[in-house]
């Protein structure tokens, strides 16, 4: 990940969460279109990648345990998604950008099963894409998840 080392801080909807992000992350979110991503973002889903121990958060954070090895936290009070994550205590949050005022100049890093992308979400540009064969080749994934 690109060393991004600026201070982040965060907050959901209703202001009950708050996070904040002091250490590496990569200031690029990425976009899924797997048919979980779909459903839990109702469209588009865009996370980014920040290391675990640069990432704090305080309040009702309600997690969602999706698969056998990943969950997906949101605000127990107003339901803005916060993350998805890893189980691994080591493994990185993967963030909501809308959370963060400062992911509003953030580029696109990357799109993965670009294959299910729905008919109203296709995005333009010269980012990294990825099909769902092409992605679930190469990464740990929900069998029948897409
Ligand atoms: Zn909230
Ligand atoms: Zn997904």
């Amino acid at each position: 990940m690109d060393e991004a080392r600026t201070q982040l801080s965060g907050r959901c909807l209703c202001g009950a969460v708050t996070i904040r992000v002091a250490g590496a992350h990569d200031p690029r979110p990425g976009a899924c279109h797997c048919r979980m991503c779909q459903r839990w973002s109702g469209g588009l889903f865009l996370c980014f990648e920040a290391a675990a121990d640069a990432v704090s958060a305080d309040g009702p954070v309600t997690r969602y345990r999706s698969s056998g090895f990943s969950e997906r936290a949101f605000c127990g009070v107003c339901g803005s998604n916060l993350w998805m994550r890893d189980l691994e205590s080591e493994s990185p949050y993967e963030l909501m950008p809308g959370l963060f005022d400062a992911a509003r100049d953030w580029p696109l890093r990357s799109e993965i099963y670009t294959d299910t992308a729905m008919a109203s979400v296709r995005l333009k540009g010269e980012h990294a894409r990825a099909t769902r064969a092409e992605y679930e080749a190469r990464h740990r994934h929900v069998e029948g998840g897409a």
